[in-house]
């Protein structure tokens, strides 16, 4: 079975804005940003053995059952990422992905619980580093990065923060993050590395309200003052949390694919971003793990556009991430004004 209107078609003009747009995107994973061709080259070049004999069987593993079965091959991949080099060559694909997107920043989720003992903090970042000026001068996007906590290992949370403290400082990280499995792992547990985090000045947002409930987003905002909402699609079953996220406009990361691929949404129902639109939530549209989806950016769009949504409410959404990102004032200026360019042209 497909996702609902997945097959509809719509109009030359749509698609082509839509490919054309210049976008942000604010919710991406560049482990989970990494096809599967290529973890199955870096499995090769590093002799770490998948549960696969050829390639076509290890691509057929991404039919997900659901999120533990992706997060299985979510970890399996992140195994086969062994040097410095492996991350530089990842970071060079993404970046060439998003510049074909016109994707203008991104800024991008790292699992960084998995990193603290592959290699010396000080390399690694330095490779995103340089991934951020390679970003910035042969494509011209802007780049910066989230390292992530794996809830389920939740005491590597201050080493991770230390990890993101030493980067923040070379100007490469900006914010932390928390991913990983949400049953068993509620945002209570982390409410102290969050408090640090935030008393060092970063930026802080969870993903909630994907696999668990309300409960989990109301946890991520009370307990660990979130500032977005990865995912959050959960809070439609909760009318005071749809009203509280309404007033307060705490954006919400939405990744349609994602939760259709993983049956958080059912695929024979719209995606709950419309209920959450409509309800006045501020929804940004983003990607999370593109590959392993079978998308991209653009694609979140087209399927959004499919669902019957219009071209106003799509540029509003994408102005949304630009507004949601954690650009400075200065910058989200600079981008504005393009952005303003490009509608005027198009109307
Ligand atoms: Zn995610």
């Amino acid at each position: 079975m497909t996702i609902i209107y997945e097959n509809t078609s719509i109009s030359p003009e749509i698609n082509k804005r839509l490919w054309e747009m210049p976008k942000v995107e604010i919710h991406v994973h560049l482990e989970g940003a990494t096809d599967a061709a290529t973890v199955w080259k870096l499995a090769k070049r590093n002799k770490v053995t998948l549960p696969a004999a050829t390639l076509e069987e290890w691509q057929g593993m991404y039919a997900f059952r659901d999120f533990d079965h992706f997060l299985d091959i979510y970890l399996l991949a992140t195994q086969c990422m062994q040097t410095v080099d492996d991350f530089a060559f990842m970071l060079n694909r993404f970046l060439a992905e998003q510049a074909r997107q016109n994707v203008r920043y991104c800024e991008v989720f790292l699992s960084a619980s998995f990193i603290l003992d592959k290699f010396p903090q000080d390399e690694v970042i330095a490779v995103f580093a340089e991934g951020i000026k390679r970003g910035k001068e042969k494509y011209d996007i802007g780049l910066c990065f989230i390292p992530d906590i794996a809830r389920h290992i939740p005491e590597t949370r201050y080493r991770v923060l230390d990890f993101i403290l030493e980067g923040r400082d070379a100007g490469v990280f900006i914010g932390l993050g928390l991913g990983g499995p949400e049953a068993g792992y509620p945002p209570e547990l982390f409410a102290d590395v969050y408090e640090e985090a935030r008393r060092q000045g970063l930026h802080v947002v969870a993903h909630a309200g994907e696999v668990v409930g309300p409960e989990s987003i109301w946890g991520a905002l009370n307990k660990l003052k979130a500032e977005r909402i990865g995912h959050g699609v959960r809070s439609v079953d909760d009318p005071k949390l749809l009203e509280y996220l309404a007033e307060t406009q705490i954006p919400l990361e939405v990744c349609p694919h994602s939760n259709y691929r993983l049956k958080v949404t059912p695929l024979d129902e719209p995606h709950q971003i419309r209920k959450l639109v409509d309800a006045g939530v501020c929804c940004t549209v983003n990607s999370d793990d593109p590959p392993m989806f079978s998308t991209d950016l653009t694609s979140e769009y087209l399927l959004l556009a499919k669902q019957g949504f219009s071209w106003i409410e799509l540029w509003q959404l994408n102005r949304n991430a630009l507004e949601a990102s954690f650009l400075s004032e200065a910058e989200k200026v600079k981008y504005r004004a393009e952005w303003d360019a490009f509608y005027a042209m198009e109307k």
